[in-house]
């Protein structure tokens, strides 16, 4: 992968090898930090990047980084101003991910939340298809329980609990599998290793619940505000039993980094006709068009990274209701 030009650290932007951290940092030590995933698109028709709704992801953020009891001295606001800022000093034009992470960086040993320094860096960086399955994704049932909002709150973000997802996600693929779906403490499905699961179960699109040990995705609000607005139909938000991922007519992912993605096998057997379904085609041309600002009614999600967007498209009313 190539490396940034430039990082954002602690309200400066510097060159990317000056921003560094010491083996004793905390967060590197201890899994003290949290962090964000945040994909910018480039629209050729209209020569500029769309950031997809940094606001919604840096809230998210902030609200990680109070789980952990940080104190990060920036609004959402101002994150997504000083996000403009880098990418425009990046000169990003082509899709590109964004990586903020707010960590406690003092150099210090002892387990604990309190009484210590945090910062808080940005860096983005060119990148294309996370896990690239159009035509569908091979998937397992991990044998890892997913860890809960009483052990590692899955709520947030944070980078301790990456563990989790990286243990499932290395054993599926040793297996053959692209990814994993994990099992909730109590047995229900809660998400993939870095995506929300979406099922449609006799006609209906459910997804597991807030509180079934998911994190609250960014995708998975788009996707049930598209299936809403645009197919009419609501999105059950439920628990799942795993048999049920074995009888869907359709499963998808998805996730700023997987974006949305067809899963056609689970654990050997074919999801419905083992080819992607109906629905989720129509929710991926949906968002894919959506993302990258195509959609005037969506347009209010995308953040322009070189031109201030046209007065008439922050004023409607229309977009406001979009919003959130
Ligand atoms: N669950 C997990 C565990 C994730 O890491 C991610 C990626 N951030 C998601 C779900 C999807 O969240 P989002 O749509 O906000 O990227």
């Amino acid at each position: 992968m190539a490396l940034p030009k430039f990082a954002f650290l602690d309200g400066r932007i510097l060159p990317y090898s000056d921003a560094k951290v010491g083996l004793l940092t905390h967060a590197l030590n201890y899994g003290t930090g949290c962090f964000a995933g945040i994909r910018a698109y480039w629209s050729a028709d209209e020569n500029e990047l769309f950031v997809f709704r940094p606001h919604d992801h840096f809230v998210r953020f902030l609200e990680s980084s109070r789980l952990l009891a940080m104190q990060v001295p920036f609004s959402a606001e101002d994150l997504a101003g000083r996000l403009v800022e880098l990418l425009r000093k990046e000169g990003l034009r082509e899709d590109c991910y964004i990586r903020p992470l707010a960590f406690l960086s003092e150099e210090t040993i002892g387990v604990r939340l309190h009484g210590l320094k945090s910062s808080v860096s940005i860096v983005a960086f060119p990148f294309g298809k996370y896990l690239d399955r159009p035509e569908g994704a091979h998937l397992t049932i991990s044998s890892w329980r997913r860890i809960d909002d009483n052990v590692i709150p899955p709520r947030g973000k944070i980078t301790g609990g990456y563990a989790n997802s990286a243990l499932a996600k290395t054993d599926a693929q040793n297996a053959g599998f692209d990814d994993a779906i994990l099992l909730d403490s109590q047995g229900k499905v809660s998400e993939a290793t870095v995506s929300n699961v979406f099922l449609v179960r006799r006609g209906e699109v459910v997804t597991p619940r807030t509180t079934d040990s998911v994190l609250e995705g960014i995708t998975r609000r788009t996707v049930a505000a598209l299936v809403e607005r645009e197919l009419g139909r609501p999105v059950v938000e439920r628990a799942i039993d795993r048999t049920e991922l074995f009888l869907a007519e359709e499963v998808f992912l998805a996730g700023t980094g997987v974006e949305i993605i067809p899963v056609t096998r689970v654990d050997h057997r074919p999801v419905g006709s083992g080819v992607p379904g109906p629905i989720t085609e129509q929710i991926r041309r949906i968002f894919f068009d959506a993302v990258r600002g195509k959609t005037p009614r969506y347009r209010s999600w995308c953040e322009p990274v070189y031109a201030r967007p046209a007065a008439a498209v922050e004023a409607s009313p229309a977009l406001e209701a979009v919003r959130g």
